[in-house]
């Protein structure tokens, strides 16, 4: 392609929105702009490199046995009523209406519709398994659009859905997907892990995490450096330490102190002089209509999902559960925020793990200004349960081997999830099996962020310059830069090389610009191609080219006529790699 002949719109300031560098050097790379919030155009080598991503995704889709459709983008409302996402799904679910005033909603995801397809056509188990995806776009009025494509509203993603006979079936898709998500990322060269991931209200499910590693990243994983163990925060088993009290430890009488003017746990560990490790917070939460307290250690972090999980595992079913609202907590303690404590709470009260151990600490006195020191659970109020209830931090061991967890952070380009039979029952998905029963089908659905790992790609690989594309995804493989374009013997040159790659199959730019040589290596190196050739009066004179690969440091002297060849063998180890 002919530089003069494509729209490449490069520019030098960075977007004034933009806070990570791959929306940066989207932005000023002419790869993509912005239409509204979270909603982008992508021009024309924006668009290669997605549909690059997408070839390789379904390259491995394919080979995995999974079958390629595509679904509308408007689903209609019915559909969503029978799953009981209509109602359970917040306002990141777009719903419209149409001119007969039916209601409709832009497709976050297509569990519905995908369902009720199998539903209609499948009856017996001998159609079974079955695994249907597609590449589509997605619409979810995100609460933050925010770092570009990472997390946009209309976002480019592949869904597929398995339909098993049973939960053995659906564990062995489960696990296919799984290695297929490992070969996508290995091809696009990412550094990442798979990690264990929240499965929500799902009993008995099972769920991954594809997690590229980048300090940008959204989430933060929990890593174990001896054994395979990797879990996002939210779900990271923290191994539990000595859990029995000292009850030798002279237990000392409960005493109200005034507290005036302070409502951090860093403002009232100044003012008692006490470390934040020895009080205990007590946090109202609300499971769907009834409350319950959570008491962790001053120093940690409660965890909802842990929460949720362990009102789940004691058989109790959540849909909803949320932090109580000041008002809330006003009716539930009779204090305002910053003062709930256990003691005399007529809630259920639930404690960390670490709590156990703890004597002598300090909590709120469910009274303005007021906290209560020398406080022992048992003694002074009744605990329900203890359990693992707060976030992995720096220092916690690996619930599974015990040794110090590493932590990284991810920006996950992918998501594995075994279903089980959550929308088959309720939307009535049956096939006949062996013995003509009718059973519900297993399914499982494996999502990957097709524009948020074009990000991924970019926050992985730049430069001070700009960015330094993998061959695989590069919107082209090499690029020439004839430095003086009045000069015939420069320009002939650049022409048979330029003639000669595109005989061999590669995609390349012949920056045909008439432009000063700076600009064009700005604008080569912002944009990224992973090869460069620069042709120059003075080195034909010697019979050479400078050759450099965007990541290396200097350029190479290689004779005119050898360079097609060597270009081209980087070309196919690079694609090979
Ligand atoms: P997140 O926790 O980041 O919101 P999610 O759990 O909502 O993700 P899924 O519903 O599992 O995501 O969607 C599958 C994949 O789609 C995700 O792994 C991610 O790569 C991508 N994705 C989800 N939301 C967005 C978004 N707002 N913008 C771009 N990609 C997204
Ligand atoms: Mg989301």
């Amino acid at each position: 392609m002919r530089f003069s002949k494509m729209f490449v719109p490069t520019r030098k300031e960075d977007p004034a929105d933009a806070e990570v560098v791959s929306h940066k050097l989207l932005i000023r790379g002419g790869y993509m702009r912005m239409v509204s919030r979270g909603i982008y155009t992508f021009l024309p080598l924006g668009w290669r490199s997605v549909r690059k991503i997408e070839q390789i995704i379904r390259e491995e889709m394919d080979a995995a046995g999974a079958l390629e459709v595509h679904m509308p983008m408007v689903q209609p409302k019915e559909l969503w009523v029978e799953s009981g996402r209509w109602s359970q799904y917040g306002p990141e679910l777009q719903r419209l209406r149409d001119r007969k005033d039916s209601e409709f909603c832009l497709g976050p995801t297509h569990e519905e519709v995908i369902t009720d397809l199998v539903r209609g056509e499948l009856s017996s188990y001998k159609q079974l398994p079955i695994n249907l995806y597609q590449i589509q776009t997605k619409y979810r009025d995100e609460t933050r659009p925010r770092f570009g494509l990472m997390r946009g509203r209309e976002f480019v993603m592949k869904d597929a859905y398995s339909f098993d006979l049973d939960a053995e079936g659906a564990l062995k898709s489960y696990d296919i997907m799984f290695e297929a998500y490992g070969k996508i990322c290995d091809r696009l060269g990412f550094e990442y892990r798979a990690v264990e991931a929240d499965t929500g209200n799902i009993g008995g499910s099972r769920s991954h995490e594809f997690q590229v590693l980048a300090d940008t990243g959204e989430d933060e994983i929990a890593s174990c450096p001896s054994c395979s163990y990797a879990a996002n925060v939210e779900k990271a088993e923290i191994q539990i330490g000595h859990a029995e009290r000292d009850d030798e430890v002279l237990l000392s009488t409960a005493e109200t102190v005034n507290t005036p003017n302070v409502g951090t746990i860093e403002e009232v560990s100044a003012f008692l002089k006490r470390d934040a490790s020895e009080f205990v917070k007590t946090l109202l939460f609300m499971a769907d209509k009834e409350p319950l307290a959570v008491l962790v250690r001053g120093d940690h972090h409660a965890n909802a999902i842990k929460v949720k999980q362990m009102l789940t595992a004691a058989g109790k079913t959540v849909e909803e559960l949320r932090l109580a609202g000041d008002a809330e907590v006003v009716e539930l303690t009779g204090a305002p925020v910053g003062f709930a404590g256990p003691v005399g709470l007529d809630v259920p009260v639930f404690a960390d793990y670490a709590v156990q151990t703890m004597t002598n600490f300090v909590v709120g006195a469910n009274e303005r200004d007021t906290h209560t020191t020398g406080v022992n659970w048992g003694r002074d109020f009744e605990v329900e349960a203890f359990a693992d209830l707060r976030l992995a931090e720096a220092g916690d061991a690996c619930g599974r081997c015990g040794t110090t967890f590493d932590f990284v952070r991810g920006i996950e380009v992918g998501h594995v999830f075994y279903l089980g039979t959550k929308y088959s029952d309720s939307m009535n998905a049956k096939v006949l099996d062996e013995n003509g029963r009718e059973v519900s089908m297993e399914m499982g659905c494996y999502g990957i962020g097709v524009t948020r790992m074009l990000a991924a790609v970019v926050e992985q690989n730049h430069d001070d310059d700009g960015i330094v594309w993998p061959m695989a995804i590069a919107p082209y493989h090499a690029i020439i830069l004839p430095l003086q374009t009045q000069n015939e013997a420069v320009v002939a040159a650049a022409e048979k090389i330029y003639a000669e790659l595109v005989d061999a199959g590669v995609e390349v730019i012949l920056d045909d610009r008439d432009l000063r040589a700076g600009n064009k290596f700005k604008d080569a190196d912002l944009i990224g191609i992973p090869l460069r050739i620069t042709v120059g009066g003075r080195g034909l004179d010697e019979g050479i080219v400078e050759y450099k690969p965007r990541g290396a440091d200097s350029f190479e002297k290689i004779a005119v006529d050898a360079v097609v060849a060597r270009t081209i063998a980087d070309v196919s180890a690079g694609l090979a790699h």
